[in-house]
């Protein structure tokens, strides 16, 4: 591989009410006391890094195929994910040539449905026994769907089923390992806010120059701000302003692209695999 290229892969799209991800995205006055919720449609992304030392590297893998059928009612109702099988990780990565076997690294951002329902493809592949998770999220979200029998989809965006894939083995990464180099360029960051610990990368390209894929730490440019806004829904909302703070000073010092993971806006700009950024 001679340089590295980042792949955007498309992962369809989830409709909710904007709310959740801006706070007080629409609020009533005197005037207009009932606005209407602003119900929208965000992108969900997995990315693909080609780099010369490290391989393929994934950052989130997508939701699962089964997810419009399988997740919850109630996360279905307010959060019904709009792809077919073409949206898949799969499907994405059969369009550049690729089979799961080709992945190198597997790096989950945290655990919810719509990063990481994809590790299936992982069960029987190398990558698949060394799948890089926070260490606080993972615990965070496997006592939430695992605590009391009869629990309605355990909190937040975990979904029991993608905890309980036979055959996969984590390698979890605690947070006071800070962030560090996994490669030449290639920089694991450590975030939080939006669960109890987010992974995310700091890449450089040669044309596109410093890129930070901060995942679900910084949702939209909406909620970087400046000023920045929390989402509606937030682990700890501190953990929120402080990634931000983070992100924009890193963003600072590289003069950095920031990527987002539910921007419908930022979207309409992204050039999506099978194109790249290098
Ligand atoms: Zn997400």
């Amino acid at each position: 591989m001679p340089q590295t290229r980042l792949y955007i892969l498309p992962m369809a799209h989830i409709e909710n009410d904007l709310a959740w991800n801006v706070a007080a995205a629409r609020v009533g006055s005197v005037d207009n006391p009932h606005p209407p919720a602003e119900w929208v449609s965000v992108p969900c992304f997995a990315y693909l890094i080609e780099h010369p030392s490290a391989g393929r590297v994934l950052l989130d893998v997508g939701p699962h195929p089964d997810d419009k059928e399988r997740l919850p009612a109630d996360v279905r109702r307010y959060f019904p994910w709009m792809g077919g099988p073409g949206d898949t990780l799969e499907a994405r990565l059969a369009g550049l040539g690729l089979k799961p076997a080709d992945i190198d690294l597997v790096i989950v951002s945290h655990m919810h449905w719509d990063h990481c329902g994809g590790l299936y493809l992982f069960a029987n592949e190398a990558a698949g026994k060394q799948i890089m998770v926070g260490r606080r999220d993972f615990e965070y979200g496997l006592l939430s769907t695992h605590k009391e029998a009869g629990q309605p989809f355990g909190g937040g965006g975990y979904f029991k089923e993608n905890f309980e894939i036979p055959g996969l083995s984590f390698e979890p990464i605690d947070p006071e390992m800070g962030d560090y180099s996994l490669a030449p360029g290639l920089q694991l960051i450590q975030l939080g806010g939006h669960t109890p610990q987010v992974l995310g990368l700091m890449l450089h390209l040669e044309h596109t120059g410093t890129v930070i894929l901060p995942s679900d730490a910084i949702y939209m440019s909406r909620n970087f701000g400046p000023p920045p806004v929390a989402p509606g829904i937030v682990y700890d909302s501190l953990g929120f302003f402080q990634s931000v703070q983070k992100v924009r000073q890193m963003q600072k010092a590289t003069n950095a692209w920031i990527i987002y993971p539910h921007d419908p806006e930022q979207e309409r700009q992204l050039k999506l695999a099978p194109a790249y950024y290098d």
